[in-house]
């Protein structure tokens, strides 16, 4: 099942009230980057799906609409950036979420990754450090009527202990080193996705085998901006 379509969660959402709209154009733009990323090596329907029907360029600032379906990473204020669509399409798919699980995102951001997780079924919980972005994305979320993702201004670093354990745990910063408690809180069987490098980052798929054993997967090289410690006010 897959929560995209006629009767998706975007359909009549609150849109009309707010100055967003998603016109014939954006809609060509989006199936143009969708037919990018397919040719990038991207595979998994059900990503594709949630990003050929989410709007990125409502995670944008207006002014940069031009570049939302553009593959590259993007500035969204506070020295911070949306993800490029091929990293959230790659992390997305590795992940595998799906309907009705418990997923953790670290690294809220625009909202964007947050959303196309909630889209392919997941009941997402996500938490920023910075207070301006997690208030923007926290607003945007509402605003497409996204009730099956709850957003927290928390130090990412210690997770959610009150709501573990999580069948899926994304990081979408570049973490030093994967923080304990968010191993901790992965439910046996479950799976995180995280970047770990200080200036570089691989890409690690671990997967949790039993209380004490973890199964990690070195996938590949990306860049993110860091996981930093600690939480920013406005
Ligand atoms: N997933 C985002 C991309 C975010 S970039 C999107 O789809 O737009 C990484 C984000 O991680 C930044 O917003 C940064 O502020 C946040 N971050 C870094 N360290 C963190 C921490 N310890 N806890 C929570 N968020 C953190």
């Amino acid at each position: 099942m897959l929560v995209v379509g006629k009767n998706s969660n975007l359909a009549g959402t609150r849109y009309h009230k707010m100055i967003m709209k998603d016109t014939y154009r954006h809609k060509g733009l989006r199936r143009r980057l969708i037919g990018e990323l397919q040719k990038k090596g991207i595979s998994d329907e059900r990503v594709l799906e949630a990003m050929g029907a989410l709007p990125r360029h409502f995670f944008l600032d207006k002014a940069f609409e031009e570049w939302a379906y553009e593959d590259k990473p993007f500035p969204i204020g506070s020295e911070q950036t949306i993800s490029q669509p091929y990293t959230v399409a790659y992390m997305s798919s590795l992940l595998d979420v799906q309907p009705r699980e418990k997923v953790l995102e670290i690294g809220t951001g625009s909202g964007y990754q947050a959303a196309i997780l909630a889209l392919m079924g997941g009941r997402v919980y996500t938490v920023e450090r910075h207070e301006s972005l997690y208030l923007k994305a926290k607003e945007m979320l509402h605003s497409l009527n996204m009730n099956n993702i709850r957003c927290f201004h928390r130090d990412g670093f210690k997770g959610l202990p009150e709501f573990a354990p999580f069948n899926k745990i994304m990081v979408t910063a570049g973490a030093p080193e994967v923080p304990d408690a968010l191993r901790q809180q992965l439910a046996i069987g479950g799976v995180m996705v995280i970047p770990v490098g200080k200036t570089a980052q691989k890409m690690y798929r671990i997967e949790r085998i039993d209380e004490t054993h973890y199964d990690e997967k070195e996938m590949g090289d990306f860049r993110f901006v860091p996981f930093l410690k600690g939480l920013e006010k406005k």
